[in-house]
């Protein structure tokens, strides 16, 4: 698949059009961002294993039935997907009280909550993406009562799954942060919810069950170091790279692929 004109640049991924117009090509920048951009660097080979743990974190939530806008990994850091109208909307869902929530709320660090909370962010740099109600969504137009209840269902359904999958390889899910979008499908001719953008460490919280070492972006965000390190042992843990192969040796620029394991 050609990759066409950049059709959009965001903080940690570019958009490409292809000659279909209901496909666009998503590639994964090594840039890692906090705070709203006030804190940038590149941190070679994230793109290439967040491109590898979203592809196998999608693939698995589609065959439980969650739509998603993925179609199929290209290459190291390429993913072909489904053209979507992003809702412009953040959906946050927390299962441990950590980071924004502790810091607006006063909620105590680690707080296991009694259920999951999700939370909706209205998707605006400028603003800081700011918390957001129902009642701003549908006030505002961003999405009607109809897709948030879908949303809603599925997000939940997604966070039971990742629970799950998490767990069995020693990982609390804390939080995590999903988008969704609108896709229009050839067959029913109708559009429908995706499940869009990705879930990798750069948008989940991680934790090792036992020592509650983080495995996620807050290592960058919080300079605690090993960052790459601390991804390529979440991409390890589920199965998805080798024990012996080490991302520090393998050369980004050049073509030497990382040894993935087959699906
Ligand atoms: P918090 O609101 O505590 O900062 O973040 C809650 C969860 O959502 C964390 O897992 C965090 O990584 C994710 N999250 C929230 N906003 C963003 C964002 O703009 N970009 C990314 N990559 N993750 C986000």
């Amino acid at each position: 698949m050609n990759k066409g004109n950049k059709l959009y640049e965001g903080k940690a991924k570019i958009i490409y059009e292809t000659k279909d117009k209901d496909l666009v090509i998503q590639h994964f920048k090594d840039d890692a961002t906090a705070f709203n951009n006030l804190k940038k660097a590149k941190v070679e080979g994230k793109g290439v294993l967040n491109n590898r743990i979203s592809e196998y974190i999608l693939s698995n939530l589609s065959q439980c039935g969650i739509q998603t806008h993925l179609v199929k990994r290209l290459n190291m850091r390429e993913q072909l997907i489904k053209k979507a109208e992003i809702f412009p909307i953040e959906f946050i869902v927390r299962n441990i009280a950590t980071g924004s929530l502790t810091k607006r709320l006063g909620i105590p660090e680690g707080t296991i909550l009694d259920k999951p909370l999700l939370e909706y962010c209205y998707k605006k740099d400028e603003l800081n993406d700011p918390l957001v109600s129902k009642e701003h969504i549908f006030t505002f137009g961003w999405a009607t009562e109809k897709e948030i209840q879908t949303i809603d269902k599925m997000t939940f359904r997604i966070n039971d799954i990742l629970i799950g999958m998490f767990r069995a390889i020693g990982i609390k899910l804390v939080d995590f942060k999903i988008e969704y979008g609108k896709t229009w499908n050839k067959d029913t001719k109708k559009k429908e919810i995706v499940l869009a953008d990705e879930i990798s460490p750069d948008t989940c919280r991680l934790w090792d069950a036992k020592t509650e070492k983080k495995l996620d972006k807050d290592r960058f965000r919080k300079d605690l170091g090993n960052i790459i390190q601390a991804y390529q042992d979440v991409a390890r843990r589920l199965g998805i790279m080798p024990e012996e192969t080490n991302i520090s040796e393998v050369n980004f620029g050049k073509t030497i692929p990382i040894k993935f394991k087959k699906k």
